[in-house]
This record gives structure tokens, C-alpha cells and sequence, in this order.
């Protein structure tokens, strides 16, 4: 390709992002009369929120009591206080009326015997202020959530007439001088056209950052481009020392069981044969939340209670549970533990071991959706022209840690939100500034670079370098000591990104420089992840420190802000937690020692 040019399209709106959080949004936002278009890298439905499980945590009260202030504050100590209490309330107060519009799109829920949404014990969710016991507010259908919630947004989507740009690589944000956001630049993968979009609003939907881990429950795809635009557009990240580990990824391959196998009676074992748990999480035992229960498992192991010839991990049983009950809640993960483990649920347990599974941090907003950054003196300044969705923004309702069946209802709740914000703020077809020819050149010169890059380091063998250091020293513990190496091996894998060799030259398909931009943006990510890491002298939800093992609230109780130039260097700032709720229907939840 000897000339490269810019096919150029106009909306009022382009969602990056077609998983959950991108769908909801763009269906808001198209439905509100604007010129809507949905970019994205892989096909809609195969997007990883189609590979949900557990469910989407609402306060129906279907199966017993329950009250959208037990689930606020279920999630606020989920957080370890440090999620927003205005986003809390407004997520766990707007969770029954999101999760009903879904089955009134269509989404096939399991049915109670009376005909209404199916609910599940999730750990972290109680009744009563933690003082009644567990509750059952994760609604499913059956272990295939994601799957279902996906199909039925997609098709929404497409009979309210958002476009879909599918199989379009989103490379930058298009950003002017003053800081508003314009637009973005893409790469068309099956053609190699490059492609610029004008827009009022961007809401960016890209998804976590799994993938910088060598072991992950997430897909191949999520490597956090979003967060990396917003990197590369100068602006922070918020929170990104927070992953959280997931108690049950099967041992060897990372595929997940879900939580919700112990929502249904399942339990934990080591060696000896005992539910440790119970010693851990006297009241919650295997239902805590997922910190706790990770940490838990890896003392375990480190005490030399581990199972298996290596005593390098720990059992999950079902096979206590009627075999129907299986066969009808948990038919996905039944599959899945025959074929990544070989292991029959109804006679053995499966093997498991923490794996990562979700990132608390990402780009910094409202509860509106939009991103917001710190300017002078103010923390919460707008950044004009850009929201964010989904697990890649960071409102922030899991604070340090995330409960499950709360990550669905985000993408929906926020997804609303932002649809609504769009609907009210922008007049369809309003006039937008012409882009010039400087707009985009960085996106095209990154592009080239790697590109016509020729060194001797292999994309994948530089990937495995970072993902190792991850997995190894910014992992479930973590001491001063071994983040700082980390932070080494991942300053290290920014300078080896200059001698980088892409071996396949053209712009059609071109899968292996598809995964070098990803790879530069899994980079940037894990610089973030660990240097927040290292900075946070605290242990708080999943960031837990062994040489401050206390949250300490004087000092920490604030979101971190990080910046990561070209070089991989990372600056930090903060901004502070909201500690006050949308409205007078309940008071601050003052902080307390986070028990189970
Ligand atoms: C195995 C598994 C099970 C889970 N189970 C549950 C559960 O039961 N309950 C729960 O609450 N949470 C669960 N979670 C978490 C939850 O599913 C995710 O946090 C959520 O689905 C993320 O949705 P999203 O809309 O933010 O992004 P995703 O669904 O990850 O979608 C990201 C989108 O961005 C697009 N994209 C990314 N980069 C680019 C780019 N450069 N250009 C163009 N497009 C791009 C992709 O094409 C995709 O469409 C689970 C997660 C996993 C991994």
C-alpha cells in the first residue's frame, strides 16, 4: 500500500464497543433520535460478555426479601469503601427496573416455579446490612447470563437502527487542542481501509485488560484498547492496581466456573479434605467475596494444603448436588469441566485456581458516563466530547473490589445512563467541526511503525514476557519488593517494543500486527497496574500488601490517577472518593473492618 487515506464518516454518536455496555449504550442513544454507530473489533455477539455466566445482580425480591439499600450496601463494603456512594446508590436503585427491561426485550430467564426471574446466591450479597445472612438476588438464565443478555441487545440494536461497523479496529481517539474529543481513526481488518469518525460524543465500550496476565478467564480480545486511547490522549486511568481474581478458573487452562457453582451449594477443599473456608469467612464460608476468597486459597496452597501431585491447587465440589439441579443450572459450566479438566461434576471436584478475572480500574467518569479527569484543582472536571461503559470505565461502583453479578448490571444500568446523557445533551445533526489532515497522522504513524517494524523480539514472545511478570509480581499477594521487579520487567518490555519485528507487511488481515498494536496497549495497562501498585501503601479489597496488611483510610482512602507517556514512565495523582449518596434515601455508609 503505497498511499494511505482516510475514508471519513460523520455521526452524532460512535460507541466503540459492541459487549454489553457498548450495545445498551448505542441502543439508548439511537433510540433517542441520534445518527448512532457502533464500531468494533469481532462481531457483536462475540463479544466477552457473551461468555457471562452467573448472572445480573437486581434487588427483585423474587426468592425471599430484599431492598436496593442491602444491595448498596452490600456493594459499598464489596468495594472496601472505595467505590463512589453516589454511583452505588444509583446503580443498586436503577438495577430491578434495568434487569426488567431486559426481559421485556426478550432476554430468556430461568423461571421460579411462579413464573418470575430465577435468583441466585452470589457471594458478598446479604440481606439486612450484612446482619440477615445471604440473599438471593442474581438473576440468570441458567449459567449462560451473557450469552443471553447479548443476543437480545444485539438484536434490540439492530431493529432501532444503530450501524455497525464490524471487524473495525479502533486505533486513537481524535482529540483537539483545547481537550474535546472529535472522533476516532480505525482500521477496516478485511479490506485494510483506514477510517476516521466524526462525532459529537465517543462512548468508549472496549471491555478490561485481562490479557496483560498469562492466566485469565477473559477472551483473547480483551486487551483494553479503550483504556490505551485514552493513555495515549494524555489523560489517566483510574484505580488500575485493583484486578480482581476470580476464586474457581480451572486449573491449566483458565475457563471459568462460575460463582455462581457455589451460589448453588458448591464448596472448596484442600488436601486434607476440609472446607477451609469456614475458617476464613466464619459466616459467609465459601460465599465471601472474591478477595477474600482468592487470598484464602492461596494461604492454602502457600501452607502446603494444596491438591494434586504438585499441591498447587484446590478442589470445588458439586458432586453433593442432585445431579438434575446440574444438569438444569449449571449445564455451561458441567461442559466445561469435562473438557478442560476431563472431570465428571456429579462424581468428582473440579480443580481450580485463582485466575484473573476482572479490572476494578479503567477510565475515570460520572455516573453519567462521562470521562472526567483532574484539572487544577478539580477532580472531576469533564472531559468534553467522551464517555465511557462497561468494565473499561471506572464510574466507580467496585471501588477495590468487584462483587460478582455487579458487572452485568453496570453495563446496563451505566449503559442507560449514558444512552439518556447523549439523548438529553446532543441535537441530532448538529454541525461538527471538519477534521484536517493533522487529524489522525498519529494513529497513522504508530500504525506504520509497527508495520514496517523489522527487529528480532516476536510480538508473542514479548507478550508472554509481560504477561509472566504480571501473573508473577503483581498477583494476588503483593510486597514493595516484588512489584518493584515487576514494574522493572514491564519497563524492560517497553524498550524491547523498539526492536519488534512484524513479519507480515500488508493491511488486509494482518492478525500479526493486530496483536502488536494490542500488545502496545496491554503495555501501557500493566505500567499503570503496577506503578499504581507499588505507590498504594495499603492493602484494600483485591490489592492486598503483605507489608501493609492494614487499609489504611487516613492516608489511602482516594482514587489513583495514572498517566503513562510513550516511555512507559507513569505519573500518579488522585482524585477523592465520593462519600455521599445521590439522595436522602439513605445516609453515607460510614467505613468499617471489612468481615465476612
Ligand atoms: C468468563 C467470564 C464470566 C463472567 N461472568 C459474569 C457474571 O456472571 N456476572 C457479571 O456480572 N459479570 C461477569 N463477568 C464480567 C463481565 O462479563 C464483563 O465485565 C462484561 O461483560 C464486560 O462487558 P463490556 O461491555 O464492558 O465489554 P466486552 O463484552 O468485553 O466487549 C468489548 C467490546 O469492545 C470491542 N473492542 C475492544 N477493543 C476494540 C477496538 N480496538 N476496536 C473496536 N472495538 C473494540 C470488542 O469488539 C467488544 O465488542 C464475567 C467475565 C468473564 C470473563
Amino acid at each position: 500500500m503505497t498511499e494511505q487515506k482516510w475514508i471519513d464518516h460523520t455521526y452524532d454518536v460512535v460507541v466503540v464497543g459492541a459487549g454489553g455496555s457498548g450495545l445498551r449504550a448505542a441502543l439508548g442513544a439511537a433510540q433517542a433520535g441520534l445518527k448512532t454507530a457502533c464500531v468494533t473489533k469481532v462481531f457483536p455477539t462475540r463479544s466477552h460478555t457473551v461468555a457471562a455466566q452467573g448472572g445480573i445482580s437486581a434487588s427483585l425480591g423474587n426468592m425471599g426479601e430484599d431492598d436496593w439499600r442491602w444491595h448498596m450496601f452490600d456493594t459499598v463494603k464489596g468495594s472496601d469503601w472505595l467505590g463512589d456512594q453516589d454511583a452505588i446508590e444509583y446503580l443498586c436503585r436503577e438495577a430491578p427496573a434495568a434487569v426488567y427491561e431486559l426481559e421485556h426485550w426478550g432476554v430468556p430467564f430461568s423461571r421460579t416455579e411462579e413464573g418470575k426471574i430465577y435468583q441466585r446466591a452470589f457471594g458478598g450479597m446479604t440481606k439486612e446490612y450484612g446482619e440477615g445472612g445471604p440473599v438471593q438476588r442474581t438473576c440468570a438464565a441458567a449459567d449462560r447470563t451473557g450469552h443471553a443478555m447479548l443476543h437480545t441487545l444485539y438484536g434490540q440494536s439492530v431493529r432501532n437502527d444503530t450501524e455497525f461497523f464490524i471487524e473495525y479496529f479502533a486505533l486513537d481517539l481524535i482529540m483537539d487542542e483545547d481537550g474535546t474529543c472529535r472522533g476516532i481513526t480505525a482500521w477496516k481488518l478485511d479490506d485494510g481501509t483506514l477510517h476516521r469518525f466524526r462525532a459529537q460524543t465517543v462512548i468508549l465500550a472496549t471491555g478490561g485488560y485481562g490479557r496483560a496476565y498469562f492466566s485469565c478467564t477473559s477472551a483473547h480480545t480483551c486487551t483494553g484498547d479503550g483504556n490505551a486511547m485514552v493513555l495515549r490522549a494524555g489523560l489517566p486511568l483510574q484505580d488500575m492496581e485493583f484486578v480482581q481474581f476470580h476464586p474457581t478458573g480451572i486449573y491449566g487452562s483458565g475457563c471459568l466456573i462460575t460463582e455462581g457453582a457455589r451460589g448453588e451449594g458448591g464448596y472448596l477443599t484442600n488436601s486434607e479434605g476440609e472446607r477451609f473456608m469456614e475458617r476464613y469467612a466464619p459466616s459467609a464460608k465459601d460465599l465471601a467475596s472474591r478477595d477474600v476468597v482468592s487470598r484464602a486459597m492461596t494461604m492454602e496452597i502457600r501452607e502446603g494444603r494444596g491438591v494434586g501431585p504438585d499441591k498447587d491447587h484446590i478442589h470445588l465440589h458439586l458432586d453433593h448436588l442432585d445431579p438434575a439441579i446440574l444438569d438444569k443450572r449449571l449445564p455451561g459450566i458441567s461442559e466445561s469441566a469435562r473438557i478442560f479438566a476431563g472431570v465428571d461434576v456429579t462424581k468428582e471436584p473440579i480443580p481450580v485456581l485463582p485466575t484473573v478475572h476482572y479490572n476494578m480500574g479503567g477510565i475515570p467518569t460520572n455516573f453519567h458516563g462521562e470521562v472526567v479527569t483532574r484539572k487544577g484543582d478539580d477532580p472531576d472536571a469533564v472531559v468534553p466530547g467522551l464517555m465511557a461503559v462497561g468494565e473499561a470505565a471506572c464510574v466507580s461502583v467496585h471501588g477495590a473490589n468487584r462483587l460478582g453479578s455487579n458487572s452485568l448490571i453496570d453495563l446496563v444500568v451505566f449503559g442507560r445512563a449514558a444512552g439518556n446523557r447523549v439523548g438529553d445533551q446532543l441535537t441530532a445533526g448538529a454541525p461538527q467541526k471538519e477534521l484536517t489532515t493533522a487529524d489522525g497522522q498519529n494513529s497513522l504513524d504508530r500504525l506504520n511503525k509497527y508495520r514496517n517494524s523489522s527487529g528480532s523480539t516476536s510480538t508473542a514472545a514479548l507478550r508472554l514476557q509481560m504477561q509472566r511478570g504480571m501473573q508473577s509480581n503483581c498477583a494476588v499477594f503483593r510486597t514493595g519488593e516484588v512489584l518493584v521487579e515487576g514494574a522493572e520487567t514491564v519497563k524492560q518490555a517497553f524498550a524491547d517494543m523498539n526492536d519488534i519485528g512484524v513479519t507480515d507487511r500488508t493491511m488486509i488481515w494482518n492478525t500479526d500486527l493486530m496483536e502488536t498494536l494490542e500488545l502496545d496497549n496491554l503495555l501501557s495497562q500493566a505500567a499503570v497496574t503496577v506503578n499504581g501498585a507499588v505507590a498504594r501503601e495499603e492493602s484494600r479489597g483485591a490489592h492486598a500488601r503483605e507489608d501493609f496488611p492494614d487499609r489504611d483510610d487516613d492516608k489511602w482512602m482516594k482514587h489513583t490517577l495514572a498517566w503513562c507517556d510513550e516511555a512507559g514512565n507513569v505519573t500518579l495523582n488522585e482524585r477523592p472518593v465520593h462519600s455521599y449518596t445521590m439522595t436522602d434515601d439513605i445516609d453515607y455508609i460510614k467505613p468499617k473492618a471489612r468481615v465476612y
